[in-house]
């Protein structure tokens, strides 16, 4: 852990994260009345799949672009398996450890689809989706670790409940997902995360 990621305390206020970029989607709505926000899932994404940091011809990055509803679908012939798609996350942490925020914590995105977690469908109704820039097949980035680190401390105190439901997309849609795939390394995400929790 460095001293910067230490220090850099990150706060929820009205459901937005201090420091992220700010890019909101349009793939959200309301969550069901009286719903706990009580998980976190984790993801992975890549756009085409495996190509980090890839932009459209405008600069936009091709993930912030498909949470945005303004993805090419003709810009490369993997988008047209995903054409037409209204998907989102709340929060996108890029190689560098940037994180942008698309949707309010508060507000339900759209990024676990069809799932089911310790028998209660729809995560997309209770949970926090959060996508790391990367693949099943690439180990991610100590920045991306030390970011998500920091901001689940964050959730964590704003959202309390989440402290006992951390968990990947493929134990939540086993049959259909795999992210954030076998590189992802849990044990290291929680010992960082258990590290913040004893400086701060
Ligand atoms: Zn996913």
């Amino acid at each position: 852990m460095s001293n910067a990621i230490s220090k850099a305390l990150m706060t929820i206020t009205d459901g937005q994260l201090s420091s992220a970029h700010k890019l909101p989607s349009p793939n959200c709505n309301t969550r069901p009345d009286g719903v706990t926000i009580d998980t976190i899932v984790i993801h992975n994404i890549s756009l085409p799949p495996d190509d980090f940091g890839a932009t459209d011809s405008h600069g936009l990055h091709y993930v912030k672009a498909l949470f945005t509803n303004q993805l090419d679908w003709d810009a490369h012939p993997y988008f047209q398996t995903i054409r037409g798609a209204e998907v989102s996350a709340h929060l996108l942490i890029e190689r560098d450890g940037t994180i942008t925020q698309f949707v309010n914590f508060n507000e339900r995105a759209w990024h676990a689809g069809k799932s089911s977690y310790l028998g209660r469908p729809n995560c997309n109704d209770y949970s926090i989706g959060i996508e790391l820039e990367g693949s099943d097949f690439t180990a991610f980035t100590n920045q991306q670790y030390d970011a998500l680190a920091t901001v689940i401390s964050a959730l964590y105190k704003a959202y309390t409940k989440t402290r006992r439901h951390l968990t990947g997309h493929s134990d939540i849609a086993p049959n259909r997902k795999t992210d954030p795939g076998e590189h992802f390394d849990w044990a290291r995400l929680r010992g960082v995360v258990a590290q913040l929790a004893q400086t701060t």
